[in-house]
């Protein structure tokens, strides 16, 4: 139910650390080539307030979302998943601007799909708990600095608590 919060349960939270460095050396490359899928709920969002992100996209991104849409027919999880242009995700200019744009009307996960809200929580299929995406476990395969092990020394409980906050709130199916 929207609002409820859930306990949460994030099998590897308390012996992983994470931190997220983008604009302290990292240029933000987990929008690169990222193309999360998009849920139909957070697709309507983004149509309804499509207006307002358009000035902020880049001039080849904005182009190519007013002639294409920003989905593309590639399907991951069941959904379609962002276009890329220039090999970055069409809302990267110099930042998500789906995060910026929420940001400045007081929630940063307003307009973004929930995997990149989440990120680097992710959702174990099997068992339905979370857990922090790390290099080595669950097979995985996305080779970001941020998800190697030693990247950072801060607990992951600690800098992810946003995220973690986001996961609470989702619905039991989001
Ligand atoms: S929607 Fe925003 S956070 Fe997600 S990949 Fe695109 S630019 Fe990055």
């Amino acid at each position: 139910m929207a609002g409820k919060r859930m306990t949460l349960n994030v099998i590897n939270l308390d012996t992983v650390t994470f931190e997220c460095t983008y604009g302290r050396g990292c240029d933000g490359i987990c929008c690169q080539n990222g193309r999360p899928p998009v849920a139909s709920e957070e697709a309507a969002r983004i149509d309804k307030n499509l207006k307002k992100f358009l000035p902020h996209l880049t001039e080849k991104a904005r182009k190519a979302v007013e002639q294409g849409g920003y989905l593309t027919k590639r399907i991951k999880s069941g959904k379609p998943m962002l276009r890329v242009v220039g090999g970055w995700c069409v809302f990267f200019n110099r930042g998500c601007v789906l995060h910026k744009v929420g940001m400045n009307e007081g929630d940063k996960f307003k307009y973004k799909p929930a995997p990149c809200s989440l990120f680097p929580l992710e959702r174990d299929d099997d068992h339905g708990d979370y857990y922090v995406r790390q290099h080595g476990y669950k097979g995985e395969q996305w080779d970001l600095f941020c998800l190697a092990p030693n990247a950072s020394s801060v607990p992951a409980a600690q800098s992810l608590q946003e995220e973690l906050d986001f996961a609470r709130r989702r619905s039991p199916n989001g």
